[in-house]
């Protein structure tokens, strides 16, 4: 097998695109999808720094790779969910990762702060570990890039992940969040931090070869909390449809893409946030989801 580009040897077979590259052209390739990303849908420029989020897995360290060779200055954040051995070694990862390369990284540890992992306070305030998860990422990825002086949050969603979330949010019709749903997500006249997503043209097949050829070394395993998570089953069919038609997925999405600026012409409007009479962060009413959160784990476990 040729690449398509040079005619070296390929080392990566690209059904989707018809083709195959060798390393060389296949890393000229992933750089070029993340920079048509990060110009096209106006994500971030050189004159500020990026906080990106790095878990420990393919995709955020990619990611942070990534955009340190497209010259960004990059500051990583790692929360440690304190789920035992998997968030051990996934802060291990990303702390060898920034050190390798003289990064700065931010950590920050769910047990340090709270005595509880992510596990204690979804079961402590009966919610589901991965939606208790999803707001306690939400609040510190904001708080503290509003902080530390960060205008933008970049997160190692991929096309997969993206492709799934419309699916389920397909499958559900929730308009709302289909309205939402973009690489992009606005910082709301500055009461967020802006969150964006530069792997979305990417498929973590693509992700997972570009960390083995340049010898990144993330975390393999998937976190214990996403066992039966429906997000895997939607992976799953698109993984199935995407090898009975190569290119399904990027079809999906960026159809979707494609569709919504006819669905809904106008952004979203921004929602009336309130203060959170605690921690000072916009949301729904006088306490945030954050807030009701600790404040029902910590009185359940004191
Ligand atoms: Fe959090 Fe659930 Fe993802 Fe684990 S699988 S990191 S608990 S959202």
């Amino acid at each position: 097998m040729k690449c398509r580009k040079c005619k070296r040897s390929a080392v990566i077979k690209m059904p989707r695109h018809n083709t195959a590259f060798c390393d060389v052209c296949f890393e000229d390739y992933l750089l070029k999808q993340v920079s048509i990303a990060i110009s096209d849908d106006k994500m971030f420029s050189k004159d500020a720094p990026v906080l990106v989020a790095v878990s420990g897995g393919k995709d955020s360290l990619a990611l942070w790779d990534v955009l340190i060779k497209l010259g960004y200055e990059t500051v990583g954040l790692h929360l440690n969910l304190g789920i035992g051995a998997y968030s051990e070694t996934s802060q291990q990862k990303v702390e060898t990762f920034a050190a390798s390369r003289n990064l700065s990284l931010i950590t920050h540890a769910y047990q340090a702060s709270y005595g509880l992992g992510i596990v204690e306070i979804a079961k402590a305030s009966v919610r589901p570990a991965c939606s208790a998860c999803g707001t306690m990422k939400r609040h510190h990825f904001n708080r503290i890039a509003l902080e530390k002086g960060f205008p933008v949050v970049a997160t190692g969603h991929n096309l997969d992940d993206e492709a799934a979330r419309l699916l389920g949010n397909l499958l559900k019709w929730q308009v709302p969040y289909l309205e939402k749903q973009s690489p992009v997500l606005s910082d709301d006249g500055g009461l967020w931090a802006k969150k964006v997503k530069p792997l979305y043209r990417l498929p973590e097949r693509e992700i997972a070869a570009y960390c083995i050829l340049n010898r990144i070394d993330y975390i393999v395993e998937e976190c214990p909390m996403s066992n039966g998570a429906k997000m895997f089953t939607y992976k799953e069919t698109l993984n199935r449809l995407e090898e009975a038609s190569p290119g399904a997925k990027h079809q999906f999405y960026f159809g979707f893409l494609k569709q919504k600026e006819v669905l809904f012409p106008s952004p979203p409007p921004v929602e009336d946030a309130d203060l959170c009479r605690t921690c000072g962060q916009p949301g729904q009413s006088t306490q945030c989801g954050y807030c009701r959160l600790i404040e029902r784990s910590t009185a359940v476990t004191s």
